[in-house]
């Protein structure tokens, strides 16, 4: 699919508006039916009546772009106008091109942000590196506690680079998740054991008691089974990481015919209501301090929605403060990738 849409209208030497193709009719949602002679003129959209008008007064090409104020929503629309020998009567008209690049705009916006968040969460640890590699040097390398401390320092923010640059790359990789998703048959059953097996020393060691609830029976699934497995050990790491002392963390599976359903349930700090609708966003995180102690980057629940939605499934939460989260994911039994058309 195309990320812009050109119209086109044409307009006699009078400025009357003759021709307006269905892309020019929906971009600047002109009434069904015959065409407004006087549209140009009759637009409350001062930006465009007037690049048309100008091109008329001065005889020249004359191209703009702005966003709309009077539309349904707020478009990005770039016009030309330009000078056009009518075929009728061999007269000048105008040819007018409105091409609506709104979802290009946009991209733009996510892509410069995204570049400016990464730049953010990259200068940190190095910043916090560079200091401590400057203080060894200034000194505090003769002092065995201050060594120790510096030297630690440098090794946390270092696994925390590492651990950025790898989920970017998760990231860059997902982004074309058709050809890296590497669909294969799998016992749900293992890959369940998998977690619990993985996951138990880590619950332990934090005073965590990890429970699995599923039935007898779970299905052979037709998914990418480390990008599943990866999917619930991040949730699972989460609900411990944020459970307290003797809290439960229940992975719990139910079949729902073509479905899986999956909830990771803790007794956790849970996530205020109005943190929410952003626990997805990448970069996001509740507490920016205390992941700082942590070493979370933000992009861990970005890039499992991801996996899910490559998968055409879907995540949700739900979480009462002080009380506890659910994720629940709903995946299909056998995903089934429709391939892109790559024939035109
Ligand atoms: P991070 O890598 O920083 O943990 P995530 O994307 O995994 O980033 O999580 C985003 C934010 O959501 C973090 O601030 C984390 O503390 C919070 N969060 C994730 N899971 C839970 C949970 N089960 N309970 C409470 N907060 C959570």
């Amino acid at each position: 699919m195309s990320l812009f849409q050109d119209g086109v209208l044409i307009l006699n030497q009078q400025g009357t508006l003759c021709f307006a193709d269905p892309n020019a009719r929906q971009i600047l949602e002109m009434p069904e039916g015959d065409l407004d002679p006087d549209f140009i003129s009759h637009s409350a959209e001062s930006a465009f009546r007037e690049l048309v008008e100008r091109a008329q007064s001065e005889n020249n090409t004359q191209e703009h772009e702005f966003v709309t104020e009077h539309l349904s929503a707020n478009k990005n629309l770039s016009i030309l106008a330009e000078p056009y020998q009518l075929v009728e009567n061999g007269t000048t008209g105008w040819l007018v091109i409105v091409r609506d690049i709104t979802s290009v705009r946009r991209l733009e916006g996510i892509e410069k942000e995204f570049i400016t968040n990464v730049s953010h969460e990259l200068r940190t640890p190095l910043t916090s590196i560079k200091m401590a590699a400057e203080s060894l040097r200034m000194g505090a390398i003769e002092s065995p506690k201050f060594k120790e401390r510096f030297l630690s320092n440098i090794q946390r923010e270092a696994d925390r680079l590492t651990r950025l640059v790898n989920e970017l790359l998760v990231i860059s990789n997902l982004e074309d998740a058709k050809t890296t998703l590497h669909l294969s048959n799998f016992d749900l059953a293992g890959l369940i054991d998998d977690v619990m097996s993985t996951m138990e020393p880590h619950a332990r060691v934090n005073d965590i008691e990890l429970v699995g609830e599923f039935p007898d029976l779970l299905p052979t699934m037709y998914a990418d089974r480390d990008r599943v497995l990866q999917v619930l050990i991040n949730l699972v790491d989460n609900a411990i990481k944020c459970n307290r002392p003797n809290g439960t963390v229940t992975l719990k599976v139910e079949l729902q015919e073509a479905n899986i359903h999956v909830q990771v349930v803790d007794t956790g700090i849970g996530i205020p209501d109005i943190d929410l609708p952003r626990i997805f966003n990448r970069f996001f995180r509740v507490d920016k301090s205390r992941s700082r102690v942590t070493g979370g980057t933000g992009l861990g629940l970005s890039i499992v929605k991801d996996i899910i939605e490559a998968h055409q499934g879907q995540i949700d939460v739900e979480s009462t403060l002080n009380v506890g989260t659910t994720f629940h994911i709903h995946l299909p039994v056998k995903v089934t990738i429709e391939e892109e058309d790559h024939s035109s």
